[in-house]
């Protein structure tokens, strides 16, 4: 799809005696490059410097701000920032500017150990605005006004006086103040390392431990590639803190769970697993139940058709079901790099980013399989696509995602009505929104995609999908219902744009 960016992803590392934290990071952002292209950097700590933490971060994909390609280079950077426990992070701007300052990890130095810190943080403030006026009447000043500089004074508020708060208070301080998604890695200048998640537990965090390493990571499958086979979630509402073993806590109360159903859908990396869900098996689930609903009577000119890679296992489950070949008849360009996703319009991005493989789809019935459409851009471009050069016959698009007609507020980029392909006509009744699009609406979006036909996954088959229950997950851009007060809000607010003609974002 590309339509839809997360917004981070977070790292911890307390390594082995003799160990260099610095590198299991470094290996750990790379897991997790799907997270977030723009940025990347690490904190780390050793009792042995003068410079208790220490913090490399630089705009770019991982390798290029490690310049791992230049050994000398990167052998000279693991040993200045090598030590005992660190974070990291990767980042992908929903929020604030493209340059170096907001990169993380956020390093607030300050001349007492444990009020020198740094952080990495995951998600969306929904009321920053608010606690950003609240704390500016307490003379706090903002640099960057975004949410990672917000949390930073909510933890150093956390830190004041002149003995040294338990980490479970500065953090319980955060609580009642923010509403949102938040995955927080931590580290300060006396080592003590913790990883915080939101009540809701909106975005994936894990850690483990093997052989003396312990790690955490927003993704399983960046454990696993340092060697922790064993790992668990950090709880909604829970801290962990990694001192020499682990300590697990809460700081607030969890009310009900919202894991990000996008995770499954799109965002996580394929190898990975949430919540006990591996995110292969959840994405070839979902392509099983589209078969469930499909309606097109498969003859010997269909052929199932990915759009890579993330809809690939629910294509294959798909075209397995149907009894008809999955087949790659849409090629990825795996070497357009940084400067296509954060460069160039939408509109022109789909021939950069994707061939099209006309041996298979030359005068042939074409299922293709979406993971999910946002803006439908990139849709409407890959149907051209595949009839203009592709030659095909049909294009029948499946989505194993059901209609995004809400934005999202918490670290997904689409916040806005006016970005969605399939939000609800202006002048409607916000109340009466349905999250089934009628057959009139179904139309008009397969009209301006120019597929043959469109269908999308229903909302049962989402979460049977996935195989949670129902109220463990977020689906608030599907069907409207926002866990958090704030969220609500600027659902309300987003609408009243949106009927006045405003492409105004929530955070704009
Ligand atoms: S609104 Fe949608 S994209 Fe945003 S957190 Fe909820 S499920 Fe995920």
């Amino acid at each position: 799809m590309g339509e839809a960016r997360e917004e981070c992803g977070i790292a911890a590392v307390s390594a082995p005696e003799k160990e260099n934290a610095a590198y299991y990071l470094y290996k750990l952002l790379l897991q997790q490059q799907n997270r977030g292209q723009l940025s990347a950097g690490i904190t780390s700590f050793n009792s042995k410097r003068k410079m208790l933490l220490n913090t490399w971060r630089n705009i770019g994909l991982v390798n290029e701000v490690f310049k791992s390609h230049n050994e000398k280079f990167f052998s000279g950077l693991m040993e200045k920032f090598s030590g005992e426990k660190g974070i990291g992070h990767v980042r992908y701007a929903t929020f604030g500017g493209n340059e170096k300052a907001y990169a993380q990890p956020f390093e607030r130095k300050h001349g007492r150990k444990w009020k020198w810190f740094s952080f990495g943080f995951n998600g969306n403030i929904t009321n920053l605005p608010e606690l950003k006026k609240r704390l500016e009447e307490h003379n706090y000043n903002f640099i960057l006004g975004n949410d990672t500089e917000l949390i930073m004074h909510y933890l150093a508020r956390g830190c004041r006086g002149d003995s040294k708060p338990k980490a479970v208070d500065v953090f319980s301080g955060l609580h009642p103040e923010l509403d949102g998604a938040y995955s927080i890695s931590f580290v300060n200048a006396e080592g003590e390392t913790v990883l915080a998640r939101d009540p809701f537990g909106f975005k994936p965090l894990v850690f483990g431990e093997k052989d003396g390493l312990i790690a955490a990571a927003s993704e399983s499958a960046a454990l696993e590639s340092i060697g922790i086979e064993k790992f668990e979630p950090v709880r909604p509402g829970g801290l962990v803190e990694i001192g020499n073993g682990i300590e697990k806590k809460f700081f607030c109360k969890s009310s009900r769970k919202a894991h990000c159903m996008f995770e499954w859908v799109y965002f996580a990396n394929i190898a990975s697993e949430i919540e006990g869900v591996g995110i292969y098996s959840a994405r070839y689930a979902l392509g099983k139940e589209l078969a469930k609903i499909e309606t097109e009577k498969m003859g010997s000119e269909h052929v199932v058709v990915p759009v890579p890679d993330t809809a690939k296992p629910a294509a294959d489950a798909l075209a397995f079901s149907l009894g008809v070949p999955s087949k790659e008849g849409i090629i990825r360009n795996r070497f357009v790099g940084r400067t296509f996703i954060q460069g160039s319009k939408r509109s022109d991005r789909v021939k950069e980013k994707y061939a099209v493989n006309k041996t298979i789809t030359k005068g042939k019935k074409l299922m293709v399989v979406e993971d999910s459409i946002v803006r439908g851009t990139t849709t409407k471009g890959l149907v051209n696509f595949l009839k203009e050069t592709g030659k095909a016959k049909e294009v029948h698009v499946r989505v194993s995602c059901p209609p995004i007609r809400f934005p999202c507020f918490y670290g997904i980029d689409m916040s806005a009505f006016s970005e969605l392909i399939a939000a609800h006509e202006k002048t409607a009744d916000l109340k009466t929104v349905e999250t089934k699009l009628s057959e009139k609406e179904n139309e008009k979006i397969r009209n301006s995609i120019g597929a043959d036909s469109l269908a999308y996954q229903s909302i049962e088959g989402l979460v049977k999908g996935i195989g949670l229950p129902e109220n463990d997950l977020c689906m608030a851009c599907i069907n409207g219902k926002y866990p958090t007060p704030v969220g609500e809000k600027l659902k309300q607010s987003a609408w009243e744009n949106y009927n006045k003609g405003e492409a105004k974002r929530a955070y704009e």
